[in-house]
């Protein structure tokens, strides 16, 4: 298990990224790294192989000492190559992550205190000494509270459906349909919000940005030139730091 217990303060270069699912956040997220020319981080990503990977496993998804001796005997490896995002004891689940089931198992998993902890270490630990867009629930709230630039993402239930749908259509899956889109993404934003610990939630100095009716182009041109904007004030040098 990866430990790494310096003080927050030391990764304020960090551009948080936070919203509900479907909220075009990845896209968001990736796109502005991209534009900025940094490291693009989805926590998404590393709840979802957990909740994956401890399901394989037969791991019970509730605190206590199997998930703990689970936890400190994996190896996660995030952002292996352009082709492999992430990895458990050597098992790349990029493509397994986005399976539909799989978003159910990271929300059930996302909520145990041990595994917000594993990963809020694993998180910081990648972002070290970079310049990042990180993107997840409690970037700005919890895992980078100092963070010199926040967003929070958000559109409405049916849209974000929309999206999911079109996602979901795209990787080959057409079982599902929108009305259990819809359900599944209250649900989730249900869960997400309600949880006793990191829940989703706009930090104080986090931007609000509502994409129901913004293009990504605009959305992007917002965001990098806040972007620019406090990294100039704060002398932080954005550019290719990968
Ligand atoms: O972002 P994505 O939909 O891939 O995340 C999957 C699930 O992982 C979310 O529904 C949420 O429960 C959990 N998650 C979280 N904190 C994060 C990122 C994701 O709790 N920082």
């Amino acid at each position: 298990m990866s430990q790494n217990t310096k003080d927050p303060s030391e990764f304020a270069q960090v551009i948080a990224i936070d919203g509900p699912s479907g909220s075009g956040k990845s896209t968001v997220a990736r796109e502005l790294a991209t534009a900025l020319h940094v490291l693009y981080i989805d926590t998404g990503a590393m709840f979802r192989a957990l909740g994956f990977f401890a399901d394989q496993q037969k791991i019970d998804l509730v605190e206590g000492e199997k998930l703990t001796s689970f936890l400190n005997s994996i190896k996660m490896d995030y952002g292996v190559s352009s082709k492999c995002l992430i990895r458990i004891n050597d098992l790349d689940l990029t493509e397994k992550i986005r399976e539909h089931n799989v978003s159910k198992l990271a929300s059930i998993i996302s909520q145990l205190p041990s595994v917000r902890k594993y990963l809020l270490d694993f998180q910081r630990a990648l972002a070290l000494n970079k310049v990042c867009v990180m993107e997840g629930r409690d970037i700005g709230t919890v895992v980078f509270p100092n963070s010199f630039c926040k967003f929070f993402i958000t559109a409405s239930v049916d849209i974000r459906a929309e999206r999911r749908l079109k996602q979901l259509k795209e990787g080959g899956d057409h079982t599902i349909t929108l009305e259990q889109i819809k359900d599944d993404v209250r649900k989730r934003d249900e869960t997400d919000m309600n949880r006793v610990v990191a829940p989703l939630k706009k930090a104080d100095d986090a931007t609000l940005l509502d994409t129901t009716e913004l293009g990504l182009d605009d959305i992007i041109k917002i965001l990098s030139n806040e972007v620019k904007f406090r990294a100039a004030h704060l002398g932080f040098v954005l550019g290719p730091n990968v």
